[in-house]
């Protein structure tokens, strides 16, 4: 059985096209060239129309799919399936944000979020590319889980799937679980499905890919997919940043910078760089300052996120007038900044940490179910 959404649109066409053959039938050699056209033109148009009643409707049930032909449905019922992961958990925050944790084929969790922005207009779907992350930045509950696997192709694009069956999406941003550009294939291809016009229909600009600064990987996203970048940068001197993110000590700030510089963008499009602000630890005038020298001719935003404290870590949030300190001064020079609005607070907010809840919890039971005392692993 073949995942629904581990095809591009081609590759279901390509798929359909037996079926085709079949239905129109050979009737001499002379025919051949002209039936193959035929044949793939149809192939063509049934995929799309597949498209159109998965991504666009909805609709994950073949048998519903009233327009498409006895023997299409019969073939999609015997090949293909729209995988649909398993939830484990849901929250619901006050604020509108929605956590989930799902499960996927081989029992792996990951998490996802839809954020809706305060004026009620953009609803953005936070995924995960990997099952954890090996990344192992100093103030991330994710990072001390390791990571277990990359996700496939279909495990990517159902998660977007999933978030739009419960609110309509504006944007898509890769920034839960994992290292995007740690599993580079696999979250080109789901670009790409994402961004079908008879699919989901996002635009290049409402995708954004994060990353904590796999240098070489930038170049090669850039080069395969047409979507924005955001990169987790944190820190302003390579000593800094190598204390919370060990990837500095492979690529440092100065590497990175290139790379976010070669990086194409096209018209109108920035760069977004994510500032996690720790308290006493990157939040000071002259963090702000470095900062500014930084980033200097790339086309960027700057993303303050005020830390959100977990026990997974010692840091703590800078208070809300060094935030606005802080922004101010690169303000006043003319960048743009924003704060992120700390969306679901009162549910498992950062990210990781609904899946170390549910990993603590089921080793909770099952010590307990051995015998032993109970562990509390965060
Ligand atoms: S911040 Fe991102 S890259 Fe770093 S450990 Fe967490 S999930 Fe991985």
């Amino acid at each position: 059985m073949i995942y629904f959404q581990s095809l591009t649109q081609n590759e279901l066409s390509e798929l359909l096209l037996p079926l085709s053959l079949d239905r129109l039938g050979r009737r001499s050699r002379l025919e051949e060239s002209e039936l193959l056209i035929k044949a793939k033109k149809q192939a063509r148009f049934h995929a799309q129309q597949i498209y159109h009643w998965v991504y666009q409707r909805g609709v994950s049930q073949w048998e519903q799919m009233s327009d498409l032909s006895k023997d299409h449905r019969a073939w999609l019922i015997a090949n293909l399936e729209v995988f649909r992961p398993k939830v484990c958990s849901r929250q619901e925050s006050p604020d509108g944000t929605v956590k989930f944790l799902w499960e996927m084929g081989d029992s792996k969790t990951v998490e996802g979020v839809i954020i809706p922005a305060a004026e009620g207009e953009r609803f953005t779907g936070c995924i995960s590319s990997q099952v954890g992350c090996a990344m192992k930045c100093a103030f991330c509950v994710t990072g001390t889980q390791g990571v277990e696997r990359n996700l496939e192709v279909h495990e990517i694009v159902a998660q977007v799937y999933e978030l739009r069956q419960v609110s309509p999406l504006t944007n898509v941003v890769f920034m839960g679980m994992g290292e995007p550009l740690k599993n580079l294939d696999n979250v080109v291809k789901a670009c790409e499905i994402l961004l079908d016009t008879d699919g989901m229909n996002f635009s290049k600009r409402k995708i954004t890919v994060s990353t904590s600064g796999l240098v070489p990987a930038i170049a090669e996203l850039g080069a395969r997919v047409d979507v924005s970048l955001a990169v987790s940068l944190n820190a302003t001197t390579d000593e800094q940043r190598s204390a919370i993110m060990p990837v500095n000590r492979k690529w440092n700030i100065a590497e990175l910078l290139k790379a976010c510089r070669e990086y194409p963008l096209g018209s109108h499009r920035r760069i977004t760089f994510e500032y996690v602000m720790l308290r006493d630890f990157n939040d000071t005038p002259d963090d702000a300052r470095r900062l500014m020298k930084l980033v200097v001719g790339i086309p960027s935003k700057i993303n303050l996120i005020p830390f959100n404290e977990h026990a997974s870590a010692d840091f703590k949030r800078p208070s809300d007038e060094t935030v606005r300190a802080f922004q101010k001064l690169l303000v006043d020079a003319g960048m743009t900044a924003t704060v992120r609005v700390s969306r679901g607070r009162e549910i498992s907010a950062a990210c990781g940490q609904l899946r170390s809840a549910v990993i603590a919890r089921e080793s909770r039971s099952s010590d307990a179910s051995q015998g032993l005392s109970a562990v509390t692993s965060y």
